[in-house]
């Protein structure tokens, strides 16, 4: 339930550790602050974070394209010290909790947008940081009863914003180049570490909501039915296929400079099923509630009132569990995929490794095309015509 853990920029950071010397062969002297950085966050246990997209405002424009010059953010200065920064990233999921940001971007950008092409590693309190969060669903969680998940697992998005915030060199890995930038992510292993914490996590999570789509069924007595069994069957094996996924992925690793990485091709089409596949999940557990989810108490103050919960044991049933039972689960299922938090969840699964055009294009490129190209290329050279031969 937690997108961004701590082991999730920390796979980032190992990634481009693994591939230090294409930081190298780009940034030159950059790639050993990028080191001692890396040996600093494994040694103080550094919960970092990172904001790697550019704000939304006109998509058809690139960073520097935008109307308001200074809403990306970018370098707008450098001297002895560092350079200093100003503009905004789109969004941090835990730093307000976090120790410290990677900032940097993932997105294509323009040969001309040299400003905006940096990844430099800040502590969350520097001089000039800002954080705009959403709406808390933790503090507005009624008990941990009445939203279980909402209540322990709430990891809060903010607009990050630099109001000329300095950063000193020791913490710049990567300056003016968008073709540094890419290479960062995609020439060392850290894209596909980052995305490879994220398909792990992502099976765990939907293993969580197929136990809850299986009590459903035990809870309201519907367990029996033929077209129960054939929807909870269907969503066992989405499972099962992810699951399967990532063990390929993991057999069909190679080696990167002594380390072992996950099969690429794999773990893209892993993350682009995903992205379609935890909708879909969502989508069936909410009919095989009904109303089920609807029909609840309102707060936990309901049950603290003597008549209200003699009402409450009387319209609460269920074959396999008692009313303070039936009302428990419920609510857990409402929070895993109805409440604010689980509308975040929705959002968060479809959006946080890109749009699904951005995971298809990596599909695109990533797959080995001469292995399905080649079988056809290799039947049709099973039979021919004689104007083949001859010039067109
Ligand atoms: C809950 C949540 C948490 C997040 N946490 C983080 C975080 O911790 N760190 C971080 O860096 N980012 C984070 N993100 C941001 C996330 O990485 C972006 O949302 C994601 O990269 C998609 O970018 P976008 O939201 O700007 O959508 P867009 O790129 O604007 O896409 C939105 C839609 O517009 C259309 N569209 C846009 N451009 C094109 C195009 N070129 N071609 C065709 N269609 C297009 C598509 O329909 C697409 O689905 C988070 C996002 C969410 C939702």
């Amino acid at each position: 339930m937690m997108g961004r853990s701590p082991d999730h920029v920390a796979s980032t950071l190992s990634g481009v550790y693994m591939g230090l010397d294409v930081l190298a062969q780009q940034e030159g002297a950059r790639a050993e602050a990028f080191a001692d950085y890396f040996h600093y966050a494994r040694d103080n246990d550094l919960f970092l974070t990172y904001t790697i997209i550019n704000p939304q405002a006109d998509r058809s424009k690139t960073a520097g394209g935008q109307p308001q010059r200074d809403l990306v953010a970018q370098v707008i200065d450098r001297n002895a010290d560092g350079i200093v920064i100003r503009g905004a990233k789109m969004l941090g999921t835990s730093a307000v909790v976090a120790n410290e940001l990677l900032i940097s971007c993932i997105q294509p950008l323009g040969e001309d947008d040299t400003d905006f092409a940096f990844t430099a590693a800040i502590p969350l309190n520097a001089p000039g940081i800002k954080m705009l969060s959403r709406r808390s669903y933790e503090a507005h969680a009624a008990s941990e009863f009445d939203y279980p998940l909402s209540y322990n697992f709430d990891e809060n998005d903010a607009v990050v914003l630099f109001e000329d915030t300095p950063i000193p060199w020791s913490r710049v890995f990567v300056l003016d180049s968008p073709s540094a930038l890419a290479a960062q992510f995609y020439q060392t292993p850290a894209h596909v570490y980052q995305n490879y914490q994220c398909i792990v996590r992502f099976t765990v999570k939907i293993r969580f909501l197929l136990g809850l789509a299986r009590k459903v069924a035990d809870v309201n007595g519907t367990i029996a039915f033929p077209q129960v069994k054939d929807t909870l069957g269907a969503l066992a094996a989405k499972v099962s296929l992810l699951d399967g996924v990532v063990a390929g992925m993991e057999v069909r690793g190679s080696e990167h400079n002594g380390y072992y990485i996950p099969n690429n091709e794999m773990l893209c089409a892993a993350q682009a099923t995903a992205q379609l596949m935890y909708p879909e999940i969502v989508d069936t557990i909410r009919d095989m509630c009904g109303g089920g989810v609807i029909m609840l108490p309102s707060s936990i103050a309901d049950l603290e009132d003597e008549e209200t919960w003699s009402l409450l044991q009387r319209s609460q049933m269920s074959p396999a569990v008692n009313s303070i039972e039936r009302i428990k689960f419920f609510k857990l299922v409402w929070d895993a995929i109805g409440s604010e938090f689980g509308s975040r969840h929705l959002q968060y699964e479809k959006f946080y490794s890109g749009a699904q055009f951005v995971l298809n294009g990596h599909n695109f490129r990533n797959f080995n095309w001469d292995s399905a190209t080649g079988l056809v290329d290799g039947f049709m050279g099973t039979y021919s015509h004689p104007r083949e031969s001859m010039n067109p």
